[in-house]
């Protein structure tokens, strides 16, 4: 059957999986898991996966699940990512679909991802005749706390096969539904997790001068820091440096011996990253020094800016023209948020796109993360048919 008229039967494919694809996004959203407790996640993706004739491996990284789906003609490896992972929180609104399980929720709309994935699984599987090379699906755990896909990776998973292509689709409530964000280059931040420590010498609140108050050296450097962003940075360089948690002392009347202020910091490029992170490093002994307190940074990395492949996005944009038309393409919005996908992007060219999921008259407006964060499922049959196209294209290429 030659490519161009399976395509043109896609969107009704697409239509009539529709009803299948909600009930598995809202299985999945009833029962939400964990950073690496997805059990009963990979058990269904890991099933279906082995229902379509795919070799499955399970376990990968902890719980993640990679499948290879071998097409009868020769060709490159395309990977397509889903993360599988809830948040912990628990979810306030009143859907017949919400949380089973209190303190867990799909808050950040992984359910939508991992069972889109799968559809389109199901999709490019009938496929597998006409398919130049081989599509491999990497179900993730532990997107949210930056580490499943390290951990993916680590096992094996972006090799033998070797992936030539990293492909993955992100719901975002930020953007319309019916829309398809993208974008060339670096799209989300290069996360690091921030602790300073300050230490100097308690004593009595009435005599600070047999002290070395920690204190007002924290907020020093809590100025200085913000110095870093505004007075070093080159102003149109995007750089967000945030102390979200300064603990010290617990009575009125006690200068406290230490204290300790927790953050992060987000950039768009390594090398930024890392002389951002040394300036960093250099402010607080510097105020450390001048107060005669002694200061220390540990600067945990966890994950590099998510930066999209020009050549597979221009394929990518192709594939979207066909599914939602010119219009309802958008540049995605650069955002200081990080995904680890980013580790995924440092294996293989890729591309990760943002389908809009936001529907403010229906309701679909709060932000990821919101305990009341639902998005418009008209998202899901978009994110599967892009993704569909996308992977058959950036096969057809590359065969080519
Ligand atoms: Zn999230
Ligand atoms: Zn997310």
């Amino acid at each position: 059957m030659p490519a161009s008229h399976d395509l043109h039967e896609l969107p009704q494919e697409v239509e009539r999986l529709t009803p299948e694809l909600i009930a598995l996004r809202r299985d999945l959203h009833r029962h939400p898991e964990l950073a690496f407790r997805e059990q009963r996640t990979a058990g269904i993706v890991a099933q279906r996966l082995q229902e379509l004739g795919l070799r499955v491996r399970t376990g990968v990284g902890g719980t993640g699940v990679v499948a290879l789906l071998v097409g009868d003609l020769p060709g490159p490896v395309v990977a397509i990512r889903a993360d599988m992972d809830a948040l912990p929180l628990t979810e306030t609104a009143e859907t017949p679909y919400r949380s089973q399980t209190p303190g867990a929720m799909h808050a950040c709309g992984h359910d939508g991802h991992t069972a889109s994935v799968l559809i389109a699984a199901k999709l490019l599987a009938s496929r597998r005749s006409s398919l130049t090379g081989s599509v491999k699906f990497l179900f993730q755990p532990a997107e949210e706390t930056a580490n499943g896909a390290e951990a993916m990776i680590r096992d094996g998973a972006m090799r033998d096969p070797p992936v030539s292509a990293i492909l993955g689709v992100h719901l975002w409530n930020n953007q319309p539904v019916g829309t398809i964000g993208l974008r060339e280059g670096a799209m989300w931040a290069s996360v690091d997790e921030l602790k300073i420590v300050i230490r100097g010498k308690g004593g009595h609140g009435a005599m600070p001068h047999q002290t070395i108050d920690p204190v007002p050296i924290a907020a020093h450097i809590v100025l200085a820091l913000g110095n870093l962003v505004a007075r070093e940075t080159a102003p149109l360089e995007p750089i967000a440096l945030t102390i979200g948690s300064i603990h010290a002392g617990a009575a009125f009347n006690v200068i406290p011996g230490e204290v300790t202020m927790l953050g992060t910091l987000r950039t768009f490029s390594m090398p930024q990253r890392d002389a951002l992170v040394m300036r960093i490093e250099e402010t607080v002994r510097g105020i450390c020094l001048a107060m005669r307190a002694e200061g220390s940074v540990v600067s945990e990395y966890l994950t590099p800016p998510v930066v999209n492949d020009a050549a597979i996005t221009a394929l990518v944009r192709q594939a979207a023209l066909t599914t939602v038309g010119e219009h309802r393409i958008v540049a995605a919005q650069r955002s200081m948020t990080g995904d680890d996908v980013a580790f995924l992007h440092k294996e293989a060219p890729g591309c990760y796109i943002l389908i809009g999921s936001g529907n403010a008259a229906k309701g679909f407006d709060k932000p990821h993360h919101h305990p009341r964060f639902d998005f418009d499922e008209a998202a899901l049959p978009v994110a599967v048919e892009v993704l569909t196209r996308s992977a058959l294209a950036c096969l057809e290429r590359r065969a080519g």
